[in-house]
């Protein structure tokens, strides 16, 4: 990307030499991205990034002449599928069907065939799902809805570098894919549309990628994404390994606790999603506790880690609300060799036993029940670290101190007398900081489990929330 953004300056539709250098960049992509996905590089145009790409098919889908304005998806799918959908139906009344899917995350294709016997445009079914990992029969889901006339649209974004993806093979008519998912970078995708098929563009402007995305192309970006594609048969080539070592994690996660359950089943899915339930363990505070250690693992996807609504993927696999509060999902990154991936595993493993064994700091993790009486104790000090975004939407606690981001900046101003009690939005910020002080001091610390959301939501605080 730097070499290209240093001696690359052309337009790429301009008519002279530097331009032509510029297009090369683009056309070696195209060849790049099609021989990834096993399709023509001329069914592949640029967009920044996945969200555009299915904003493009999902919407461009309703304006072509003699749609039925109907559209089939599952309810586990992207925010940028969802999202994109509540607003076709509350915007311009497109009738929207959310097909159920079984407690491991999967379509049900006589329901499928069923909801089909009303025409539609089309029918949205991801390859592999971003949370859980579960993969899809979209072969079997093309079969059906072809029969019946819509077409499917495939967000293949999970799924590419972590299994073979074949788009022809599976017969989708459109797809989409990221490269910030394939270690590229963020901002870039593509997306395809299968030869014939109709597809307007998104937004109006010049002609560029064939007429179906207007404005000129990143190139830099583009090459970047070309870069990432070029290390996918090396990480293809790992996931039998990495498989293996899921395999072990899950075994090790099984034996320090036999609770533990698994979202889509043991084994089953992308080869390096883990997706674990800890009973009894707010996922908030594990995920804190890891973070702290060094270690990123996810509640809900990156799009929901800003609210507290629990992952809308689990939900609709049926599991209870508390369910989804305590898992957490692990993505064991392909690019490494197995036998780091290893190593790693078993680091993670025993940072996990040392939570369940109490070997953590002594940090007190507090519920809206039992942070109620201290709020008036002038030893306790009210820590509320968020951003002010959040205090708008629930204001701060009073007699709390406000630290602004980034908020571990500030622990050394903080005084070492005081009963420091973290607060955060919806409690993944507070337990990093209450482990960080309690790194550097000796009195107590805490924090507010489920930040001012539990707060906000508990019994005695619904209308008042100071
Ligand atoms: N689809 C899936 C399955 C994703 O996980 C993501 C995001 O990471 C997207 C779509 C959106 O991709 P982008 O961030 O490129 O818009």
């Amino acid at each position: 990307m730097v070499r290209i953004l240093e001696s690359i300056h052309g337009n790429p539709s301009s008519p002279h030499r530097i331009a032509h250098d510029a297009a090369e960049v683009l056309e070696d992509a195209r060849m790049l991205v099609g021989s990834a996905l096993g399709v023509e590089p001329t069914s592949i145009h640029f967009t920044a990034g996945a969200t555009e790409a299915a904003n493009q098919v999902l919407r461009g889908a309703v304006r072509l002449p003699g749609s039925c304005r109907r559209i089939l998806t599952s309810p586990t799918e992207h925010a940028s599928v969802l999202a994109t959908l509540e607003d076709l139906e509350r915007s311009e009344g497109v009738q929207v069907v959310r097909l159920p899917v079984d407690s491991r995350g999967v379509l049900d294709l006589r329901v499928l065939e069923d909801a089909l016997s009303e025409p539609a445009d089309l029918v949205c079914c991801m390859l592999a799902n971003n949370e859980t990992g579960v993969v899809q029969d979209v072969g079997a889901v093309v079969e059906v809805a072809h029969r019946r006339g819509a077409r499917v649209f495939c967000d293949v974004v999970q799924a590419l570098g972590k299994m073979p993806v074949d788009l022809a093979a599976m017969d989708v008519d459109f797809a989409n894919i990221s490269a910030h998912k394939i270690h590229g970078p963020k901002g870039i995708g593509a997306l395809y549309v299968k030869s014939g098929c109709a597809l307007p563009a998104l937004h109006t402007g010049g002609h560029q990628e064939e007429g179906r995305r207007a404005g000129t192309e990143a190139v830099h970006d583009i090459a970047g994404l070309a870069q990432a594609l070029r290390d996918l048969p090396r990480q293809l080539g790992n996931c039998e390994g990495v498989r293996a070592v899921r395999k072990e994690f899950e075994e090790g996660l099984f034996r320090i606790l036999p609770e533990v359950e698994f979202a889509s089943g043991r084994g089953t899915g992308l080869c390096n999603t883990v997706h674990a339930r800890f009973p009894g363990i707010p996922n908030s505070v594990l995920l804190g506790w890891l973070d702290h250690q060094g270690i990123a693992v996810s509640a809900g996807s990156a799009c929901n880690t800003s609210s507290d609504r629990p992952s809308h993927v689990l939900t609709a696999m049926g599991r209870k609300e508390t369910a989804a509060r305590e898992s957490l999902r692990f993505s064991l990154d392909p690019a490494l060799s197995p036998r780091l991936l290893r190593r790693q595993a078993r680091i993670v493993l025993g940072k996990i036993d040392d939570y369940l064994r109490g070997k953590v700091p002594d940090v007190q993790l507090l519920t809206p029940a039992t942070l109620s009486p201290l709020l008036q104790d002038p030893r306790v000090l009210v820590v509320d670290a968020r951003h002010s975004v959040d205090r708008k939407w629930i204001p701060p606690l009073s007699r709390a101190v406000q630290i602004s981001w980034p908020f571990g900046s500030h622990l050394e101003e903080l005084p070492k007398d005081r009963f420091v009690v973290f607060v955060c939005q919806v409690g993944f910020d507070a337990p990093i900081l209450a482990w960080k002080l309690r790194k550097s001091r000796k009195g107590p610390v805490g924090f507010l489990a489920g930040g001012m959301m539990a707060w906000k939501c508990s019994p005695n605080n619904r209308s008042n929330p100071n």
